[in-house]
């Protein structure tokens, strides 16, 4: 089924129940059968008269329970409002806030928020995964209110670094956009330390061709990559009512999660429930 493409309705319809939701993770946990994390093993004795199923290899006695290495480890809120949560976050150019989170499934706000917190560190996962590779372009951009074109940086004015693999056509196909913060608190633009941090940090060590503008006011300014970072300030000003400094790296990282998936034509629920299944588990393949 294609779980990204339902309606709220449906998709809360489909999982009412705990045991849909169970059968549902254990078909994406282990969907060729059991595998022991220990010795690969694929039988196990299975203990079902807890909340959650218990599994142990009978060859090792590996005790593993359904929940183990995912971010929902640990978690007594109920699965089907885990689900219904990575549902509502993967919705395409919305996602969703801990507000509308804590209305629609029924839990605290407090919870709301650590649960999308949770949602956020398997995307950071992913983001490490992935560094820029092929042909790279990398440009400068301003994130935050109100636009000050002075050489000096408002304390509203965030600095962005926005890189991109490109195809052939020379169309964004994977993008980064990271938080720069500046050495001092008014300087408006990107040093070569911050430039070579990026490069280092977030594009494969392999690239050669690197197209780079850092100039906010230049005729080679890089349209395309600036119509994203503009996209992203829309979404999280409008969502959100705007982001701080502090939090600001998460929300552009999940941002950019969603915008690849959707040019790769990967249904963001079923990358991101992985993801969250996986989360302290190495994956690569998931993009
Ligand atoms: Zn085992």
């Amino acid at each position: 089924m294609d779980f990204s493409s339902l309606s709220y309705e449906q998709f809360h319809n489909y999982f009412s129940t705990e045991d849909t939701c169970i059968n549902f993770l254990i078909q994406t946990k282990w969907p060729e059968g059991f595998r022991c994390p220990h010795c690969e093993h694929r039988h196990a004795y299975v203990t079902t008269t807890r909340r959650l199923p218990l599994y142990e290899c009978s060859r090792c006695r590996f005790q593993v329970s359904l929940l183990s290495g995912t971010i929902m480890e640990g978690s007594r809120t109920e699965l089907r409002k885990w689900l219904l949560a990575i549902y509502l976050f993967s919705r395409t150019h919305i996602g969703t806030t801990a507000m509308e989170l804590s209305t629609l499934i029924k839990v605290t706000y407090k919870t709301a928020w650590l649960i999308l917190h949770k949602i956020r560190t398997s995307i950071l996962q992913a983001d490490n995964q992935c560094p820029l590779t092929g042909s790279v372009q990398i440009n400068s951009a301003i994130y935050g209110k109100p636009f000050n074109p002075t050489v000096h940086k408002h304390p509203q004015e965030h600095l962005l670094l926005v890189g991109s693999s490109l195809n052939d056509s020379s169309e964004p196909t994977h993008i980064k956009i990271k938080h720069v913060i500046p050495s001092h608190p008014t300087n408006k633009h990107i040093a070569k330390n911050d430039l070579a941090t990026f490069q280092k940090n977030h594009i494969e060590h392999t690239v050669k061709a690197i197209q780079t503008i850092t100039g906010f006011y230049t005729s080679k300014r890089q349209r395309p990559l600036l119509e994203i970072a503009k996209q992203a300030s829309t979404w999280m000003n409008t969502t959100f009512h705007g982001i701080g400094a502090r939090h600001l790296q998460s929300y552009l990282d999940e941002f950019c999660y969603r915008i690849n998936l959707t040019t790769s034509k990967i249904p963001v629920f079923e990358n991101l429930i992985k993801r969250c299944i996986f989360n302290s588990t190495a994956i690569t393949n998931l993009f």
